[in-house]
């Protein structure tokens, strides 16, 4: 979905799919389901990345043309089918971005601010002399011998 990342601070995600494809008591084509998950967009406060959940209804109807599209019954979108193949991706993409707010914040930046925080803290942990290193170092040089 490129339109869709080109929106996003990163193209990390995964949008979940659920799709049924029917004929209906009207005898119509119909295709219903939904799609929904998580993105990153960036916190309009803060600048940092941002969850945005995104979600898409369909609720579409199988028809030839724009005259069929007219009299299909008001809860159904049209899906006017012309080829043989149909783009239900871009029209989910299209639905998901609609879908985003207009402005992406945190509920509370400086909750994020102190992620961001722990994170530095892990870090220069890690950069430590790990006590254990000593013994497998010394473990490492037992079994050469
Ligand atoms: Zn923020």
């Amino acid at each position: 979905m490129p339109r869709l990342c080109s929106l996003l601070v990163d193209s990390h995600g995964e949008i979940h799919v659920s799709l049924k494809f029917a004929v209906d008591e009207q005898r119509l084509r119909v295709v219903t389901g939904s799609a929904h998950g998580s993105v990153m967009q960036t916190c309009q406060r803060c600048l940092e990345p941002v969850a945005v959940d995104v979600e898409a209804k369909v609720n579409l109807a199988m028809v030839l043309n724009e005259e069929q599209a007219k009299n299909l019954p008001r809860y159904y979108d049209p899906l006017i089918v012309e080829a043989e193949d149909v783009e239900l991706l871009s029209l989910i993409e299209d639905e998901l971005i609609l879908s985003l707010p207009l402005v992406a914040y945190h509920e509370d930046c400086s909750i994020q601010t102190s992620f961001g925080d722990a994170d530095e803290a892990a870090r220069t942990q890690e950069n430590k002399p790990n006590p254990f290193s000593v013994l497998a170092e010394l473990k490492g040089k037992t079994d050469k011998s």
